[in-house]
């Protein structure tokens, strides 16, 4: 289901909305459309703050034979 959270830059109001589409997403409270996608719940580890997923460092092998 596609469910964003959105902050409205206007008055603060943090909230979740279904984007259908390219519906134009407007805030709830003031109806404003000046508002602030946050990030996406979803593949979220933990409270630790590990981006460094998914790097891989190309081997170095020196061929010293
Ligand atoms: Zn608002």
């Amino acid at each position: 289901m596609p469910l964003f959270e959105f902050r409205c830059k206007s008055c603060g109001q943090h909230f979740e909305t279904l984007v259908i589409g390219s519906r134009t997403t407007v805030c709830p409270r003031c109806d404003s459309a000046d508002l602030e996608k946050q990030a996406s719940r979803f593949g979220v580890g933990g409270p630790g703050g590990d981006r460094s997923a998914g790097h891989s460092r190309p081997s170095c092998s020196t061929g010293g034979g």
